[in-house]
């Protein structure tokens, strides 16, 4: 490719908006343009890394067996209903309508349509197992896109579904997958870690997240330096032992706050830029007598399951919301938890739990709380207020580092990751939810039995960039690279011999099927570098009068500090 032919448009400064370095590179690079919240055009130089994404998804889904097709992104709403999920899942699922007023749907996944197509196309035990997948446009409504490429609305995943005859050949299928994602995994050349996630209803250890190491990630994963153990923070909740924590080692949160209720608490505490994930809320209800005095305090630990959509929150009307304890009193809670008068320590839950706090919540003025129970809800809900610290917010667990490790072999640590892959068996519930059977080797019908596997292709280049990058820009590994080698030919116009060599070298390159740019727009050196090292293109090689005089040319990697001199003869062999 030549850079004059290409389209390259880079720029000084970052959006305001974003708030991740990612977000901001890749916009400055050019390889992502905004459209709308969460929407973005894949510019000419962003694409080209998510087609590298795609590709060794590609080769190595076909490599473990499985099939590729394309599903509808668009689809009709019966076979949701048919699961029950158009009806249950959040407002994260798009739902539209046509022009005669029917329903659909915009894939946020597709587990339906590939179980309707099994459930016509598989029709014997014979013909499993398989594995369908695709690599195609993915839509949820999150409640908060942000970070670019990381939490997108329209984004791209690739998402497989594996088909068995029953539940140890589902789980070998699982299995396939797993070290098909390792596979995957370090083929990018990133530094990750698999996780246990949690496997929800289906129950078993059979779920697994793929994480991208970086200190900006939304989630928290702990593992054991000296064993296997390694899980997501709800998986590692979901395990740890109940019981009060000495409260040296975590978070403390001060409730109530005796007086007036007020939202503005919440809004104080709420402007935690980033790692705002905390697992539950504690609030304070203060019930005041016509005097304005208190006349008995309440707290409240409200557990919330999965992605919430705060602005969901009605009167009597709670979904998803679950109230986990109720406590009369302050007392009461002190006995509970032994904590210290005022003050509430971290609480063990059995269940994982999951708020995502974040500024919209501060628009839920005099927010109304209440458990599942009709005509039990209280008004002019308080945050406690006087958190130590919003990062704070971010650690109130009952799984903190230098814990023991559930397999006894050493201390917990706990990391910052970017979910990118996340594998899971399924069992039979779409299967039966669907009525999808196969016959049997005893000639009866049954269903069945299901993993579904999903990488995040367009957010694999944004946690990329997370993990990898300095004040310059980007550093891709080659595997990844928008172009894996740049040619910067100094002075091109003026020097007939910089020309040739350039020219020699990027078709030498190009014949050994080097992924190479030659930059041949004629940019002064200093700004032609800025390019390059902000695009983050691995290998550099500059060609300039001065030492092509002494038969040389200048090799710099993207993270060395300097140049080298490589012989003019030897430097295609060094980039091959
Ligand atoms: P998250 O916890 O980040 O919301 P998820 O668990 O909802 O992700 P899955 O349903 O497991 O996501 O989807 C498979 C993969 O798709 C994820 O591991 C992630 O890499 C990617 N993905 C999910 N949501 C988004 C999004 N909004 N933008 C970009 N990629 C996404
Ligand atoms: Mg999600
Ligand atoms: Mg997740
Ligand atoms: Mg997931």
């Amino acid at each position: 490719m030549k850079a004059s032919q290409f389209f390259i448009s880079t720029l000084k400064e970052a959006p305001a908006e974003a708030e991740v370095v990612s977000h901001q590179l890749m916009t400055r690079a050019g390889m992502i343009k905004k459209l709308g919240a969460g929407i973005y055009t894949y510019m000419p130089m962003g694409l080209r890394v998510i087609q590298k994404v795609e590709r060794i998804v590609r080769e190595e889904m076909n490599r473990s067996g499985a099939v590729e097709m394309t599903m509808p992104v668009i689809q009709p709403a019966e076979h949701w209903q048919e699961t029950g999920r158009f009806e249950k899942m959040g407002p994260e699922l798009l739902r539209i309508k046509d022009r005669h007023g029917r329903d659909f749907i915009v894939q946020p996944t597709s587990e339906e349509v590939v179980t309707d197509m099994a459930r016509q196309e598989l029709r014997s035990y014979k013909q499993l197992p398989k594995n369908f997948y695709q690599i195609q446009t993915k839509f949820r409504d999150e409640r908060r896109p942000r970070f670019g490429l990381m939490r997108g609305r329209e984004f791209i995943m690739k998402d497989a579904y594996s088909f068995d005859r029953d539940e140890a050949a589902a789980k070998s299928s699982y299995q396939v997958m797993a070290a098909t994602y390792r596979r995957i995994f370090d083929r990018f050349g990133l530094t990750y870690r698999a996780v246990a996630a949690d496997s929800g209803a289906i129950g078993g250890d059979l779920s697994e997240e793929f994480q991208v190491i970086a200190a900006t990630g939304e989630d928290a994963i702990v593992y054991c330096p000296g064993s296997e153990y390694a899980a997501n923070m709800e998986k590692a909740e979901a395990l740890a032992p109940a019981g009060p924590r000495p409260a040296a080692t975590s978070a403390m949160v001060k409730t109530p706050t005796p007086g007036k209720s007020t939202c503005a608490d919440v809004a104080e505490l709420l402007s935690v830029p980033l790692a705002s994930t905390v697992k539950s809320l504690v609030l304070a209800t203060d019930e005041l007598n016509e005097a304005g005095e208190i006349v008995k305090s309440q707290v409240w630990l409200l557990l919330l399951r999965g992605d919430h959509d705060m602005n969901e929150v009605k009167v009597n009307k709670l979904p998803g919301l679950n109230v986990g304890f109720r406590f009369a009193s302050l007392p009461e809670i002190e006995a509970h938890f032994g904590s210290k008068p005022g003050y509430l320590g971290p609480v063990n839950m059995k269940q994982p739990v999951k708020i995502v706090a974040d500024r919209e919540v501060a628009v839920m003025a005099d927010w109304i709380c209440g458990a599942n129970e009709i005509d039990f809800h209280f008004t002019a809900v308080n945050w406690g207020r006087d958190l130590p610290e919003p990062d704070m917010v971010a650690d109130i667990r009952n799984v903190v580092a230098g814990d023991s490790s559930p397999d006894g072999k050493g201390e917990l640590v706990i990391e910052r990751g970017i979910e990118v892959g996340h594998v899971f068996y399924l069992g039979t519930k779409y299967s039966q939810a669907m009525n999808a059977t196969f016959l049997a080797e005893n000639g009866k019908p049954a269903p069945f039995e299901m993993g579904c596997y999903g990488i995040g292709i367009t957010r694999l280049p944004a946690a990329a960039v997370e993990q990898n990058h300095d004040e310059r820009g980007m550093i891709w590994p080659d595997a990844l690279a928008p172009f894996t080698v740049v040619i910067c030919p100094i002075g091109m116009e003026r020097s007939a011999e910089v020309k040739a060599a350039a020219e020699t070298l990027y078709a030498e390159l190009m014949a050994d099927g080097v992924d190479v740019i030659l930059d041949d727009r004629g940019e002064r050196p200093g700004a032609m570098f800025a390019d390059w090292e902000l695009i983050g293109v691995p290998h550099r090689v500059t060609i300039g009068d001065k030492s092509l005089k002494e038969g040389q040319v200048e090799y710099q990697h993207r993270r060395d500090a300097a140049s080298t001199k490589v012989a003019v003869a030897e430097v295609a062999g060094l980039l091959k």
